[in-house]
Formats: C-alpha cells, structure tokens, sequence
C-alpha cells in the first residue's frame, strides 16, 4: 500500500526540528521527524542557559523529553539519514530518500544543524574531556562555568582571536594556540590580544592527556595544562539537501530564510543551527516554532484545513 503523503517532513531531531514537530501535531498535522541522531545538544554535559532549568539539564535529557513531548501528540520519529530529497516541479511535493525507505511530503523542515570541526586529539579522550567539561565548545553557553580559570583556546585567524577576546571577560588567565604551525596574525589581532593580556603559543598542538581536573596540550612552545580548552576552528554546516532542491546560501553556507524561516523554494523551510544566527537552543527552538507556524499557515491558505463536527452522544441518540 502506498504510504499517505506528509503534510511535513523534519528532516532533524535537535531543538529546532523536535520544537517544530511538537508544534505541528499540535496543529493536527500529518508529520514524521526523520533523525540522524546526532544532535549537538546530545553532546552536552549539561546546560545551565536553558530557561526553566536553574540545576541546568543534559543535553540528552532534555532531547529524550521533547521527542516524548512531539510522540505524546501523534508525531512519528525515525532514526535514519536521509541521503536525497528532490522536489517535483509540477505537483510541488517533496520525496526525501534513505536507507531503505521514503517518504512524500507537501512541505520539508530542514533542522540539520552543523558539525563543529574538532582539534587535533585523540576521539576517546576528546569525548571523555567534553564530558567533563574540559573540552567546550560554546563561550556563550558556558563561559559563566570557566570564570577564573585557566584557559586555551586553539584557534588563529580572527576566529579565534575573537572567541579568546570573548572569554577574557570570564577569566583573566586565557592563552591562545595555534592548531597547526606558528600563529601569523595581523597586526590589528596582536594589539587587541596584547592589550588584553591573553598570551599566544605556537603549534602545532595536540590535547594528549587528561591529568587530575585539567587538560594537558603539547604545542612547539611545550606543555601547558588547562581547565578547559575551547577549539574555535568553526564549523561545518548540513546543507547537502538544502542544496539538492535549489535553496539559496549564504556567503557563509547557512540556508537564507526570511522572517518565517521559508527558503527560496516552495515548501521548503529551514531552522535552527543551519541557518544563519546565534547558534544556541533558545534560538533554535523558537525559529522551529515560527517554522512550523508558517508551515500550518502556508498548508492552510492552499487548502483550508476544516475539521470534521463531532456529533455529541445525545445528538447521536435523537438521530437529530
Ligand atoms: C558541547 C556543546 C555544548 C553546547 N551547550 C549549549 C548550551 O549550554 N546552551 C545552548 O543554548 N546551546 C548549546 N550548544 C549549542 C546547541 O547544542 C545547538 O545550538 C542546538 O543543538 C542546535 O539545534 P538544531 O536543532 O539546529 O541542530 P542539532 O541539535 O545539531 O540537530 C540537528 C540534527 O539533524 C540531524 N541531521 C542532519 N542531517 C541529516 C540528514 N540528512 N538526515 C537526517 N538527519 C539529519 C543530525 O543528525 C542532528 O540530530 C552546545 C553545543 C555543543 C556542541
């Protein structure tokens, strides 16, 4: 039997795509998230500028909580990636393919996030530092945790020149690394990082051990031992599919959207961290909510959706 065709197809179950989810089967629409499972909020030990959580919450936890949320109301969610999405010109609807199976929809939420680069250590101790808060990623979410201590940042250009400026302001004690060879900065960067007091070292560098509560990184210039590294190598961002159906991108390869997250192509919307702005839950949570409330609106101004009458039991009884 032919499987029905979606009103929607998430493609990504972080916060942008499980919070639109919860919205569209609240709204009675006919949806499935599909999910490659691998949301950067499952790497979070645990977030502290989440509101409504003042002990802070696990990244999984919280996932766990809103893919229960979104299921409590009828939305499908799959664990699979989608490798193909085309969209049929002439009927307007979009068939995404993966594995061994596929789906049809009249509208594509693409909630696919970014992937950030990772510095050069081995995977083992990178996802035991990271779950003890020894490798971070994020200065805004979490800068509040490294106040007065010692930190690395390893990074070169103005990227990372930018992010050790960002962390002076939590702690006076911040050095920055360069990944691969000597630093090479401009001119400009030398001052403000001379100014602030935040020390540069040479690489090449590799995070080798974890010793008591730090980090240890060799550089060219030997080793230094932190209580939190921050990589600020940037990121990659899942585009592929944005890509396959014509969506437009940004210089910096983030989906453009308009003020209610429609791409340049009909139907098809984006949210969260794969679109250009501040890469943070909140933020991805309420871009899936103005998504998925277009998307209801947009799926309704084609086809107004009217709600069957429910007959009550006395009705029913009289046969009125
Ligand atoms: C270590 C760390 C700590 C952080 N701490 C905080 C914090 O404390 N507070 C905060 O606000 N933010 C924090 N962030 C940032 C936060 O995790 C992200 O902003 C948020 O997860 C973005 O949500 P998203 O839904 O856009 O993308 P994601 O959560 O990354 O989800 C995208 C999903 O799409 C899936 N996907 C991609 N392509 C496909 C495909 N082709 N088919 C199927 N599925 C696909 C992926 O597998 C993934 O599951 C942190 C990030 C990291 C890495």
């Amino acid at each position: 039997m032919d499987e029905p065709i979606l009103d929607c197809l998430i493609v990504g179950g972080g916060p942008a795509g499980l919070t639109a989810a919860i919205y569209l089967a609240r709204f009675h629409l006919d949806i499935r998230v599909v999910d490659g499972g691998k949301s950067r909020a499952s790497w979070i030990p645990c977030t502290r500028n989440v509101s409504g959580f003042p002990d802070g919450i696990n990244g999984n936890e919280l996932l766990q909580r809103m893919r229960d949320q979104a299921c409590k109301y009828g939305a499908k969610i799959e664990t699979e990636f989608i490798t193909k999405l085309d969209r049929d010109s002439n009927s307007g609807l979009f068939t995404a393919t993966w594995g061994s199976g596929c789906a049809t929809a009249h509208t594509v939420l693409l909630a696919t996030g970014v992937s950030n680069r990772r510095p050069p250590m081995e995977e083992k101790l990178h996802d035991d530092a990271l779950a003890r808060g020894l490798v971070r990623y994020c200065p805004i979410c979490d800068g509040y945790e490294v106040t007065d201590k010692r930190v690395g940042v390893i990074g070169s250009d103005s990227h990372g020149v930018a992010e050790a400026l960002f962390l002076r302001s939590y702690t006076a004690n911040v050095t920055l690394i360069a990944p691969d060879k000597a630093m090479g900065l401009k001119r400009d960067d030398n001052q403000k990082l001379k100014a602030a007091g935040i020390e540069c070292v040479d690489g090449p560098t590799q995070a080798v051990a974890i010793s008591k509560d730090c980090i240890i990184v060799d550089t060219a210039e030997g080793h230094y031992t932190f209580e939190s590294i921050y990589p600020a190598l940037g990121s990659d961002t899942h585009t592929q599919l944005a890509e396959m159906t014509g969506a437009e991108l940004s210089a910096d390869q983030c989906i453009k959207v308009d003020s209610h997250q429609r791409t340049c192509v009909p139907g098809l919307y984006a949210a969260g961290d794969v679109v250009i702005g501040l890469d943070q839950i909140s933020h991805a949570m309420g871009e899936g909510g103005v998504a998925a409330t277009t998307i209801r609106n947009d799926l309704c101004a084609k086809q107004p959706r009217l709600r069957e009458r429910v007959e009550d039991e006395e009705e029913a009884a009289s046969g009125s």
